[in-house]
Formats: C-alpha cells, sequence, structure tokens
C-alpha cells in the first residue's frame, strides 16, 4: 500500500440501487438481496408487482422517455443511482432460417440497446458522484451460443464489449462495471423448456443442477460491495460449471 493507494470506499448501506424486471425472477431475487442488506431499492416493473420494500417504478426499457422518467422518479426518492443493475430480458427463440427482423430486432432492442438507454443515463449521476456500481445480467449463451438463439446469444455477448469498454471510459471515476452470466436458473423464463430439454441440460452441467435466482443475486450484491471494489471488466460465471468459466 503505497501513499497514493485510495481510501477504501465508504459502507455499502443505504445506498440508491435500481434494478430493472425485478417483480419477478433473477431480478426480484436481486432486488430483495439488496432490500435485506439494508440499501434503498428501486425496481422497475411494467405492470406492477415490486417486491416489498421496494420503489415501483413503472419502465419499458425499450421506450427511451420512459427510462429518462424513471430515473427522475428514484433521483427524487432515493437521490442518484449508486448501483444499476440491467437485468430486464427477453428471449424470441427460433431457428435461424425462421428468425424475423422482428424476433431479432425486439430481442436486441429490450436485452442490448435496452442495457445501452439504462447505463448512459446512470453514468451521468455516477460521473458526478465519482463512484457507482453497474452490473450487467449476461448470458453463458452468449458466450457458448445456443441453438436457436442467435438474436438471444448476441444481445447477450454484446452485453460483455459494453461492459468492457465502459470499465475502460469510467473506472478512472471510480466507476465499475461488471458482467454477471447465469447458466440455466429457475425462472419462467426457463420454465417454457420441456421435461426432456431439461434432462438434457441438467446432464451439460458438471452441478447436475439448476441455479435458483437467489445464487445469481450473490454474484450481483457481491460486485456491487465493497469486497469487489478492484472488480471491473470481468464477467462472473453464474452457470454451475457450464462455461467452464467463459
Ligand atoms: P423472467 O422472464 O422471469 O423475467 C424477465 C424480467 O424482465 C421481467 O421482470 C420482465 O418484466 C422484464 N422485462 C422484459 N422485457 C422488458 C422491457 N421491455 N422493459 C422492462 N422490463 C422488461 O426472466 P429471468 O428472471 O429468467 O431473467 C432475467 C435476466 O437474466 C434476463 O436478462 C435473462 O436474459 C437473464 N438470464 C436468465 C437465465 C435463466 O436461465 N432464467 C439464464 C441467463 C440469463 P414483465 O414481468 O413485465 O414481463
Amino acid at each position: 500500500m503505497t501513499d497514493e493507494t485510495p481510501a477504501p470506499p465508504e459502507a455499502p448501506s443505504g445506498r440508491s440501487v435500481l434494478v430493472t424486471g425485478g417483480n419477478r425472477g433473477i431480478g426480484r431475487a436481486i432486488a430483495e438481496a439488496f432490500v435485506a442488506q439494508g440499501d434503498r431499492v428501486a425496481v422497475t416493473t411494467r405492470n406492477g408487482g415490486a417486491p416489498d420494500g421496494t420503489l415501483d417504478v413503472r419502465c419499458d426499457v425499450t421506450d427511451p422517455e420512459a427510462v429518462e422518467a424513471a430515473f427522475r422518479t428514484v433521483e427524487e426518492a432515493h437521490g442518484p443511482v449508486e448501483v444499476l443493475v440491467a437485468n430486464a430480458g427477453i428471449t424470441h427463440d427460433t431457428l435461424l432460417l425462421r428468425m424475423s427482423e422482428e424476433d431479432w430486432s425486439s430481442v436486441i432492442d429490450t436485452n442490448l440497446t435496452g442495457t445501452f438507454r439504462l447505463v448512459k443515463r446512470a453514468s451521468k449521476g455516477m460521473l458526478r458522484l465519482k463512484r457507482g456500481r453497474i452490473v450487467l445480467i449476461s448470458s453463458v449463451v452468449g458466450m457458448l451460443g445456443s441453438p436457436g438463439q442467435v438474436n438471444y446469444a448476441a444481445s447477450k455477448a454484446g452485453l460483455v464489449g459494453m461492459a468492457r469498454s465502459m470499465a475502460r471510459e469510467l473506472g478512472s471515476r471510480g466507476i465499475t462495471t461488471n458482467v454477471v452470466a447465469p447458466g440455466y436458473v429457475e425462472t419462467d423464463m426457463t420454465g417454457v423448456l420441456t421435461d426432456e430439454q431439461r434432462a438434457a441440460i441438467k446432464q451439460q452441467v458438471p452441478l447436475g443442477r439448476y441455479a435458483s435466482p437467489q445464487e445469481v443475486a450473490g454474484a450481483v450484491t457481491w460486485l456491487a460491495g465493497d469486497h469487489a471494489a478492484y472488480v471491473t471488466g470481468a464477467v462472473i460465471p453464474v452457470d454451475g460449471g457450464l462455461g467452464m468459466g467463459h
């Protein structure tokens, strides 16, 4: 440690946290984990249903004006966003030759461009604060690929390049940007898979099971906490070994 070593960051309690798509699935578990550690948590939903103890903010991430309005609401209630978790995402799976322009653009607009809108707006406040934590929820599929998910895999791989570019742009201002790449998680998104598909997936996962949403939340709160102060531009897999660290 030298004289130039920066002072340790302040304790994480009571920060203004924004989680998108927090009414169900992984986003809900993430929001609940931040509430449990005493943060002030806002959750975007399209139709309500944010968890207890959070501020429910209506926002469709495909609508730039709704994103701007959501940030204003959160800033008024909780102050500038110090931790952003860009979690909202969709799939429109089909094989490449059957994939329509709409299948492609709706997934890219929600998962990739939606995240661009969020991080651009969040970084404005974080640059003023000279601190911030941004966590993007990608997928193991972004690194491994998956038949029927050309659109989804492209959107999730795009988040890695986005995060690493932001890590370089924003690092000198005390803002970290990291990616969590879950494998298969028990949520509505994977609930559509058939029993045969689920069995085949479990066979490929070294840990032999799906993740719980809470296991993904653990990686997110770690990245947003003091113990990860020197981690940026990283991709943290939470995939039971499916991607072997990728
Ligand atoms: P769910 O389908 O259970 O929930 C998706 C969430 O995203 C919902 O809250 C949904 O809101 C919200 N959302 C979707 N579109 C929009 C939009 N246009 N604007 C605002 N919110 C939107 O998914 P998961 O919890 O499973 O997934 C969460 C994230 O984790 C996604 O990014 C997904 O790609 C990723 N992931 C999931 C994996 C899994 O196995 N489940 C594996 C790897 C990554 P609403 O309720 O209104 O539809």
